[in-house]
């Protein structure tokens, strides 16, 4: 009898309408699913699959941040080692460290909130902006600054022939403006996401090219969101690494960062948000209070093992390991480049960053099914990461050497132009 009831009152609840607006589904599980469906109808081709595709890492943990881990977890099974519940905005100590080893002390670590990741950020920080607010966001970019302002109600519908959400600014971003977003000629929004080295096309925006924006947001009242999951890829010289390099920025800009990318936490989850101290929304009141408000409310703080790693990342030691887990990556980046450049294809990004961002004679989809099917290399078609995308192809050099290698000698016969 209680059954019956429960069945009578399981359905009737309406979908969020927000999520109906969401396009056919995220990027990188489609992608997958095209591989699988691939590998379904040709089982044979399993192991000669190459991924170059998902920006995912592969190189194992380095020794050193390991073992903070460990430890980290092996206190946890000590009297005097124990703790629980820590503060929700991170361990002192690791924003203390994140304020001077990596931002050189431009930054207070009381304006450090440590997270469990950059894309969660994003929407904590979607979630504090709420419906009301319009986004701006460049055109190709990471999906999730489009995905989170659809969720939270602040669109339309997706216009089935432009594939843009109503109520979005998209900022092109294209060989022509060198990536960077003319955001002068736009129309004002009132939140603007900038990613920089950016994924998907690799380009890392220049401090002139900063400072005009961060001036461009100040004058507009736009706060700027800058993603620097990438920043330590950066090896050439005036290439800001934080938005708070830049003069002003602490007036307009929030940066959410991420260990993910080069400490192979991918898994391990574990980033910040540095919200300054004097940013205010317009009736006066502070950006870091709503901001606090979330983390205390809806999470509490990152987990204590994974901060312990953390801090073993940014002392002498896991500063010189991750660096070298960077210059791994970038010879692959450099690998890809140059068979790409050989092949007779411009080539973009890959300097300052893990990815590569090839301009294409046709559609990217055409060119990434052709690749699945002929090379058995995944990689990323432009126009996955917004219509500005359609024309290029993502790969990344998150990969055993070997197999860039190998994915490169694929390609040098099936990119091969007549
Ligand atoms: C991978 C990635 C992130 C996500 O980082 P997590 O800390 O793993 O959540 C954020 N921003 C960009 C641009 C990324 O490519």
């Amino acid at each position: 009898m209680v059954c019956v009831q429960y069945m009578i009152l399981s359905p009737g609840i309406d979908r969020n309408e927000n999520f109906a607006k969401l396009a056919g589904g995220y990027l990188f599980p489609e992608i997958g699913r095209r591989r699988n469906a691939y590998l379904e109808e040709n089982p044979e081709m399993a192991d000669r699959i190459i991924s170059l595709g998902i920006g995912d890492t592969t190189m194992p943990i380095p020794p050193h941040i390991l073992n903070g881990l460990v430890e980290g977890a092996k206190r946890l099974g000590t009297q005097e080692g124990y703790i629980g519940y820590g503060p929700e905005q991170g361990q002192a100590a690791l924003r203390e460290k994140i304020a001077s080893v990596l931002y050189n002390d431009l930054i207070d670590p009381s304006e450090v909130y440590v997270s469990d990741g950059a894309k969660c950020d994003i929407m904590r920080v979607q979630q504090m902006f709420g419906p009301k607010v319009i986004s701006a966001v460049q055109d190709p970019s990471y999906p999730v600054y489009v995905d989170t302002s659809v969720m939270m109600g602040q669109t339309g519908n997706q216009d089935p022939e432009t594939m843009q959400y109503d109520n979005i600014v998209y900022m092109k971003c294209g060989p022509e403006n060198g990536f960077f977003p003319d955001y002068a000629n736009l129309p004002r929004a009132d939140v603007v996401y900038l990613c920089s080295p950016n994924n998907p096309t690799g380009a890392a925006a220049t401090k002139e090219q900063l400072t005009g924006i961060v001036k461009l947001c100040k004058e507009r009242g736009s706060i700027l969101v800058f993603d620097a999951a990438y920043a330590p890829f950066i090896r050439s010289k005036d290439v800001p690494k934080s938005i708070f390099e830049i003069e002003g920025a602490k007036d307009c800009a929030i940066e959410v960062n991420s260990f993910s990318k080069y400490a192979g936490f991918t898994g391990v989850r574990l980033g910040w948000t540095v919200v300054p101290a004097g940013l205010k929304y317009s009736d006066g009141s502070l950006v870091r209070d709503d901001f606090n408000r979330v983390m205390t409310t809806a999470f509490n703080g990152a987990s204590c093992i994974v901060q312990a790693g953390g801090l073993a990342c940014l002392d002498e030691e896991g500063q010189k390991e991750i660096s070298e887990l960077i210059d791994y990556y970038l010879e692959n980046a450099k690998v890809l480049r140059d068979t790409f450049e050989e092949l007779g294809y411009p080539v973009h990004g890959g300097v300052d960053a893990p990815y590569i961002f090839v301009e294409l004679d046709g559609s990217s989809w055409d060119a990434f099914n052709m690749i699945l099917e002929k090379a058995q290399v995944v990689t990323i078609p432009g126009a996955g990461f917004g219509p500005g995308g359609e024309g290029f192809l993502r790969l990344s050099a998150f990969a055993p050497r070997a197999s860039i290698l190998e994915a490169c000698e694929r390609l040098k016969v099936t990119m091969k132009k007549d």
